[in-house]
């Protein structure tokens, strides 16, 4: 399969369209970027790190009935993909109370939730990605209700089956996000998911393993995303 045109270039990925117009290629880079785009830095072989977990994700999500864009693994920064039409809204699934979790409501980091959180925020940076509830999205064109009640369906489906696997790999899966599109009337899960895309806490330690390490200077950033790496791949 053959990149031609660049389609997009993101903060942490490129897309390129192919001879295939059904397919398209996500090429994972190493930058990285925090509180929307005031920090920026890279992070070593981060792209490598992230296609590699990614993929690996995918895959698990597909043999257990979640369609996902993953087509095939093209190469170490590469994958292969459905083309979809992203559907713009950001669904965040949280387990742990964390990041904007805590600052907007008073949690104390580290409360388990009893039951998950599931989140819709607006996918638009000059908006600063807005936390957002269905009729905000009905209203904004973005989504239908059906299909909201979909994302909110097939988010949980995914928590409840990453959960499990960090566990078993000795994570905690503190919280996420996904993105979604559609492809020939159905949707598919799309974009990546990744320490970039993630919190992971180690199951005994609590140690923050992902771009948590990047965001607020801690250190280790490349030997986070390289253990997680190991612990997501080893099991196969
Ligand atoms: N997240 C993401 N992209 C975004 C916003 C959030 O991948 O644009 C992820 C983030 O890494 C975390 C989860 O979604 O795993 C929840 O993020 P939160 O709302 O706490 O916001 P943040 O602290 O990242 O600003």
């Amino acid at each position: 399969m053959k990149k031609s045109t660049q389609l997009y270039e993101g903060k942490a990925k490129k897309v390129f369209l192919t001879d295939d117009s059904d397919l398209v290629i996500q090429e994972f880079k190493d930058d990285a970027t925090a509180f929307n785009n005031k920090k920026k830095g890279t992070i070593s072989e981060k792209g490598v790190v992230n296609n590699a977990i990614s993929c690996k994700l995918f895959t698990m999500l597909e043999e257990h009935g979640i369609r996902t864009h993953l087509v095939e693994k093209l190469s170490d920064r590469e994958m292969l993909c459905r083309h979809l039409d992203i559907i713009k809204v950001e669904v965040v699934a949280r387990n742990i109370a964390a990041g904007s979790l805590v600052k907007r409501y008073g949690f104390a980091e580290g409360t388990v939730l009893e039951h998950p959180i599931i989140e819709f925020y607006l996918k638009d940076d000059e908006l600063d990605d807005p936390l957002m509830n269905e009729s905000h999205a009905v209203a904004l064109g973005v989504a239908t209700f059906e299909e909201l009640s979909v994302l909110k369906e097939r988010a949980e489906a995914i928590n409840a089956l990453l959960k499990q696997f960090f566990a078993e790999r000795k994570l905690k899966l503190v919280d996420f996000k996904l993105e979604f599109g559609r492809h020939k009337g159905e949707i598919l899960l799309g974009d990546e998911i990744s320490p970039d895309t993630c919190r992971f806490w180690d199951l005994e330690t609590n140690e923050k393993m992902d771009k948590d390490r990047f965001r607020f200077d801690l250190g280790g950033v490349e030997h986070a995303y390289g253990e997680v790496q190991r612990r997501v791949l080893e099991l196969d």
